[in-house]
């Protein structure tokens, strides 16, 4: 029997961004006992690092926002290929969240008469980012952090513990989730400052652990990205959905090579900025996809008027949906017209005083001074797409976040299903709000109704240990995880990128499976003290597993839809629309098979035009719609 750290939980939290943090105080609000788990430090997370805010239909910019609206730009973002479900409860409920936020303590920026202020991003009717400069995401980790802190001590004055009903481990990686008769029992993690292990006995796991960005070479996303969650629920038995569509952002840096791939926040168009080819030319009104034809501006004339009178000029292509402009700028590039880095040229600062858009935009204006030299409100930033955000993730029932597991929930990043093909910037930070809170609910509800909690099986949590510890022991001349690593990032940039073709693909699935080869003959020296090489080596094993889930599936889907773009498929295609690609895993093979979604509820099919509909709907979709009846 492994020698092991042992703590039992009511609920185990497994991530410490906004998804998990949100859900650590639901299920805490209810009464159960929490643990958060964070392979980072406390508060260093991607929910951190977001910029430009958090999208929800408060109407205080523009009085015509609401939850339909929202909804309908959501699933229009997405292609049609949301859960619609998720994405009306997210409609719905994000304000609510918002409010709730400052109630914790968090301010938001204001409009002149005191509202939370709301700006313009990609695909969103009117402005709607509640926002605090371009700070959001450090604000929303900020107060919630500061909420555990005041329940903790509301436990302590109950009960003299600070930690007795919430306790934070940070710095320490769960390796496996470990379940008995099928249900949740518990999950294996390591400290990385001294490699020993930790077992939560738990009924109940939510996973919060973010996306997949690191399996990719250029990429905003930091370490923690390596689809952590998506591999140990997969691994648990549960099913990921939408893993073909990852979100290529439009405006990454490109130089210098260094920082190649870090964010330019989108609130830099939402505010005026706009892209320029080589010609100096506003290349955008070029690229507005059928879908979306009559909804932008088609002179710059309009999409300039439009920043200051939204209800009487359409908004610039310039913040058409991420996958539109990504495909754009990548077009513009290949064409030749590229900025001298290979991106295109994004101008601020011939459309905002200087000290307007240092007001505006801090961390730009720091970022491009400090990393590249560049001073924004003098001269145009130079940025191209980089690997950002993953839509696929752990598939989920859209009210309780429960994964296909009983004992199972996930929440954020790493869930699938409310952004469909695409996201639109600004709904992730509301949906880790909302489906945080609701996933905390969810395990919270699921251990009060729980009769007798699953036990550990002692040889599972020895099979784990044995499983994190065996990169010590492989072969004299074994592989550098690092190689590996890098191999892995080349091949799914180059073969499983922004655009993608089916041999090119088939390239990919077999150097996948030589990595993953090379991976079992993995050797690391030093010991388990801070050892980065080993935790890397660990993480791989989840990166090789979840890239093969976004390469098959990126094969089967034969359409281009949101963020999966095939050269030999390049229409979006209604029979596709109502389809997902299930991944599911038996040992070693991944499966990937199509699954009819749940078609979606009259009342909010009706709050489309039958004409938008038929763009992506079939025909006998739509049979019954009251528009066509009559
Ligand atoms: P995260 O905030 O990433 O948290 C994941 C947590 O899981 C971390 O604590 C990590 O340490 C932990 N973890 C991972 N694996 C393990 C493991 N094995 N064991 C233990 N812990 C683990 N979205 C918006 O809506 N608006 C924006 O303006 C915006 N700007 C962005 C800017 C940047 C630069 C980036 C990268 C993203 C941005 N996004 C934005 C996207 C958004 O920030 C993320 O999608 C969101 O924060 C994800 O939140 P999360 O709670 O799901 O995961």
């Amino acid at each position: 029997m492994t020698e092991i750290e042992r703590h039992s939980f009511d609920v185990v939290v497994i991530g410490a961004g906004g998804a998990g943090l949100r859900a650590v105080i639901e299920a805490r609000q209810r009464g159960f006992r929490v643990a958060v788990v964070s392979k980072s430090l406390f508060g260093k997370a991607h929910t951190v690092m977001a910029e430009g805010g958090c999208a929800a239909s408060m109407g205080n910019a523009n009085p015509n926002d609401n939850w339909q609206v929202h909804f309908r730009d959501t699933m229009r973002g997405g292609k049609f290929l949301n859960n619609w479900r998720m994405a009306e409860l997210h409609a719905k409920e994000a304000p609510d969240r918002v409010w709730e936020l400052e109630t914790y303590g968090a301010l938001f920026d204001r409009t002149k008469d005191g509202k939370i202020s709301q700006r313009n991003f990609g695909g969103h009717t009117y402005p709607r980012l509640a926002h605090v400069g371009d700070r959001t995401g450090l604000e929303l980790i900020r107060t919630m952090q500061q909420k555990i802190v005041s329940l903790q001590q509301e436990d302590f004055a109950e009960t003299g513990d600070y930690e007795a009903k919430v306790k934070v481990f940070a710095e320490c990686t769960v390796t496996e989730l470990l379940t008995n008769d099928g249900k949740i029992s518990g999950a294996v993690a390591y400290w990385r400052e001294n490699g020993k292990f930790v077992l939560f006995e738990t009924p109940a796991v939510v996973l919060a652990t973010g996306g997949i960005g690191k399996s990719f070479k250029v990429t905003s996303n930091s370490w923690e990205y390596t689809g952590d969650g998506h591999a140990l629920a997969m691994r648990a038995g549960a099913t990921l959905i939408n893993m073909e569509f990852v979100q290529f952002h439009p405006t990454g840096m490109v130089w210098p090579p260094s920082v190649k791939g870090i964010l330019v926040t989108e609130g830099v168009r939402g505010d005026g900025g706009v892209l320029k080819n080589s010609d100096d030319k506003r290349f955008m009104f070029e690229y507005i996809p059928d879908v979306f034809k009559g909804q932008y501006a088609e002179s710059t004339d309009e999409a300039d008027r439009w920043y200051d009178d939204a209800d009487n000029n359409r908004r610039t292509p310039d913040l058409l949906p991420r996958d539109e402009v990504a495909r754009a700028i990548n077009s513009e590039v290949k064409a030749g017209r590229g900025s001298p880095h290979g991106g295109v040229f994004l101008d601020i600062a011939s459309r905002l005083p200087a000290e307007e858009i240092k007001r505006r935009l801090p961390s730009m204006y720091h970022q491009f001074k400090e990393l590249a030299d560049v001073d924004i409100t003098k001269e145009p930033m130079e940025v191209g797409p980089t690997c950002h955000y993953v839509m696929g993730g752990i598939e989920v029932d859209p009210d309780s976040g429960a994964a296909t597991v009983p004992g199972l929930f996930a929440a954020g990043e790493c869930s699938g299903g409310m952004h469909g093909s695409n996201r639109l910037g600004g709904n992730s930070l509301s949906d880790l709000l909302v489906f945080g809170r609701r996933a905390g609910l969810g395990a919270a509800t699921y251990v009060e109704e729980l009769g007798e909690r699953p036990a550990v099986a002692e040889s599972d949590v020895d099979a784990a240990v044995a499983r994190a510890l065996a990169p010590f022991d492989g072969p004299a001349d074994g592989e550098n995880p690092y190689d590996v690593h890098a191999e892995l990032q080349q091949s799914m940039n180059d073969l499983v990128g922004i655009i993608r073709k089916a041999e090119e693909i088939e390239q990919a699935l077999a150097r996948l499976e030589e990595l993953k080869k090379r991976a079992q003959q993995i050797v690391v020296k030093g010991d388990r003290k801070f050892n980065p090489g080993w935790h890397l080596a660990m993480d791989l094993r989840n990166m090789l597993l979840v890239s093969e889930c976004v390469a098959r599936a990126a094969l089967l889907r034969t359409e281009s839809r949101g963020g999966h773009t095939r050269d030999d498929f390049p229409g979006m295609d209604a029979e596709w629309r109502n389809k997902l690609l299930v991944c599911s895993v038996q040992g070693d093979a991944v499966d990937v098979s199509p699954k009819e979604q749940v078609p979606m509820r009259q009342d909010l099919l009706e709050l489309f035009e039958l004409g938008e509909l038929e763009k992506y709907y079939t025909d006998g979709e739509l049979a019954a719609h009251p528009q066509r009846k009559a």
